[in-house]
């Protein structure tokens, strides 16, 4: 089932998200709903509180990026990168850092070049709630990153510069209050 995206201005894309429990009921159903609902809007990631839920919880799928990726390793990578990302831990990022282009399926028609660290060691639950370790770099880094940060509260466009940010200040504050156009359902303050 498809569910709709929550659209930049809606506070819970602004809010912490709280542990699952252990095999917490209905959890199964909303990471299947999650996949539907990122291959609907041809995302790369998708964050449990872009679908309204304020849950430590993303999914990821890269296969749509395999074609940025800088070397043939990279895009092979890419092509099996699909996770269920439960109650993560960012342990460590390291490297200096890169920019590369974001989109983000929350905030429509924006994409700037945004600057992150290139490795991460990172912590988290599987679908089965085993847990795993996982060193990642690149554009599977930058994936995780991206959809780690939803689940802080934090958005892309946070970490653009205060300049890019006034420039596009007035073009956010329209999205919160007027909505916006995508192909894929989204929920907005506008109804
Ligand atoms: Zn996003």
């Amino acid at each position: 089932m498809i569910l709709p995206i929550v659209l930049y201005g809606q506070p819970v894309l602004r809010q912490r998200g709280r542990d699952l429990a252990p095999q917490e009921a209905g959890v199964q159903e909303l990471i299947d709903q999650m996949f539907d609902t990122m291959y609907n809007a041809h995302g790369v990631g998708l964050a449990a509180p872009q679908v309204g839920h304020s849950l430590r919880l993303f999914v990821i799928d890269g296969q749509g990026m395999q074609e940025m990726a800088a070397t043939p390793e990279e895009a092979e990578f890419l092509k099996t990168y699909q996770r269920v990302i439960i109650n993560p831990v960012l342990v460590a990022e390291s490297g200096p850092k890169w920019g590369f282009e974001e989109g983000c399926l929350s905030i429509p028609g924006i994409r700037e070049t945004v600057q992150r660290h290139p490795q991460i060691q990172v912590r988290y639950l599987n679908r089965q709630f085993e847990p795993v370790e996982e060193t990642l770099s690149g554009i599977a880094a930058r994936i995780f990153q991206h959809e780690y940060d939803h689940i802080e509260g934090v958005l892309f466009t946070d970490h653009l510069s205060p300049l890019k940010k006034q420039i596009l200040r007035a073009k956010l504050t329209r999205m919160a209050k007027r909505g916006a156009d995508a192909d894929y359902p989204i929920v907005s303050n506008i109804r």
